[in-house]
């Protein structure tokens, strides 16, 4: 996501004035948008030519003095005069926020495309830079709107002492919240009218109070490699709900930022020799929250069922009674597939895949490197970077050709992804120094048929790119 060099928000101006000098059809333009509020608009020009009966706007037609930007909130110039020039260095000597129309350059500030659904109100900004998408988005959101938005934001301020007197636990109250604006029936009846709209509120405040403070959730979700993109549509929207985040830290912050903007979020980063929170914390950790009755995202990266300690974490909360719900994800060596266009499985060239750990490259486990070196099938092997050339003589040891293609890949699925390739013979040889971030290794003989013409080849060796 880009910067903004613009901050949306929301300005008061309620018992302050609005000033537009202009007389025109820009100037009306600018009514239509401002009137939606209760400041008063003011319009001073020389020359009025444009329609304003139909708006509670005051015309003066007269000279700009500088004294009409007493009181003022905000000022338009919608005219090109020597009493334009006059209003704008006012404005700014007030430190008045100053949209001049159709020059940005000279802008405090841009009006966006309304959707009004007062309160509840959208606005959309393209920081002036294209007013025609801004509009056409607004339209869209238009289209999705029920107009009984509006009453049903009405009717959960008018609400807000009880529900918060009747319900004390944060979490309960917003799913009553949720509720209420997704609820058809409130939303029928508050278009008939306030106080039937007001009567089914009370209905569903009752079932909720009753139902008692609702019991958390965990849900192990999957964030995929490290885009925001490779997020499943489910993951996306229970990180919208979730009370809490629980990430890992190599969840990069483009996905945990998806969350809701006030959710918790905690960070049990179990980077490489940095092991701040154990195992075993984090099976209490997310045991006492979702106690707490709320709802944890406990967030990892790609899927959460390979290589995610996701088993300790499910026969914690099944130990606790509680109700728990996994979302799987894309996971590295996938992404990494994708990345490369590599086929892990391949017709005569490789029945099947295997995701291993290359942990466990010291001698003790043997029946792990031979079956892997043995099955004839693509490896993609997890968390061997750092060990990558002791991998590679483990599997030449237990029975693989030095001349099984090997192809890594570092930062799979992300922007900044980097490959290598050559052989396992090259892989032992070699003295590469990778570039920084998680990496998949894959071995067999189906990596030669991805396209890796990009890699940096391992000691010299490459492959022939069909
Ligand atoms: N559950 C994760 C794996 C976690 S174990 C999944 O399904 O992908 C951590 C290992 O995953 C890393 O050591 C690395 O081998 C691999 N990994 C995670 N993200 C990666 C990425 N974006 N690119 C390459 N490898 C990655």
């Amino acid at each position: 996501m880009g910067q903004l060099n613009t901050f949306p928000l929301s300005y008061k101006v309620q018992g302050l004035r609005i000033v537009i000098v202009g007389g025109g059809e820009e100037a009306l333009n600018k009514v239509r948008l401002v009137t939606k509020t209760t400041a008063q608009v003011v319009i001073i020009s020389r020359q009025i030519e444009a329609d304003f009966s139909g708006f509670a706007v005051q015309v003066i037609e007269r000279a700009f003095a500088p004294s009409d930007l007493d009181g003022a909130a905000l000022v338009f110039v919608a005219e090109e005069s020597a009493d334009a020039e006059l209003a704008k260095a006012e404005a700014r000597a007030r430190g008045i926020p100053l949209n001049v129309v159709d020059v940005p350059a000279e802008c405090d500030f841009y009006t966006p495309s309304i959707v009004d659904r007062a309160p509840l109100t959208i606005a959309i900004s393209s920081e002036g830079n294209a007013p025609v998408l801004a509009r056409l988005v607004r339209a869209r959101i238009e289209a999705m709107l029920s107009p009984g938005f509006g009453k049903i934001a009405s009717l959960a301020g008018s609400l807000r002492q009880r529900v918060e007197g009747l319900i004390h636990d944060g979490a309960a109250r917003r799913r009553y919240y949720e509720a209420l604006v997704t609820s058809p029936q409130v939303e029928a009846a508050v278009v008939s009218s306030p106080v039937a709209g007001r009567y089914e509120a009370e209905v569903l405040l009752d079932q909720h109070v009753k139902q008692g403070e609702a019991k958390g959730v965990v849900w192990l979700i999957g964030a995929g490699p490290g885009s925001e993109d490779l997020l499943t549509l489910r993951a996306q929207r229970l990180l919208q709900e979730a009370d809490v985040i629980v990430h890992d830290q190599l969840v990069p912050s483009v996905v945990v930022d998806m969350g809701r903007r006030d959710a918790e979020r905690i960070d049990v980063g179990k980077a490489k020799g940095h092991h701040s929170f154990s195992q075993a914390q984090i099976n209490t950790l997310i045991v006492r929250l979702a106690g707490q009755g709320k709802k944890v995202a406990r967030l990892k990266s790609g899927d959460p069922m390979i290589f995610g300690r996701a088993g300790e974490e499910i026969s914690a909360l099944r130990k606790a009674g509680i109700q728990y719900q996994i979302v799987p994800g894309i996971s590295a060596a996938l992404a990494a597939a994708a990345d490369t266009a590599t086929p892990v499985t391949l017709r005569k060239v490789s029945s099947g895949f295997i995701m291993a750990t290359a942990h466990g490259a010291d001698d003790s486990d043997l029946a792990h490197w031979a079956s892997l070196a043995q099955s004839g099938l693509t490896l993609a092997l997890y968390m061997g970077k750092s060990i990558a050339s002791e991998v590679a003589a483990q599997l030449v040891a237990h029975g693989a050709s030095p001349a099984t293609p090997v192809g890594i890949v570092v930062n799979a699925g992300r922007s900044n992804v980097s490959t290598y390739s050559g052989n396992l013979r090259s892989l032992i040889e070699c003295q590469v120094t990778f570039s920084l971030g998680p990496a998949i290794i894959f071995v067999g003989e189906a990596v030669e048929a991805g396209d890796w013409a990009d890699a940096a080849q391992l000691a010299g060796m490459s492959f022939k790119v069909a």
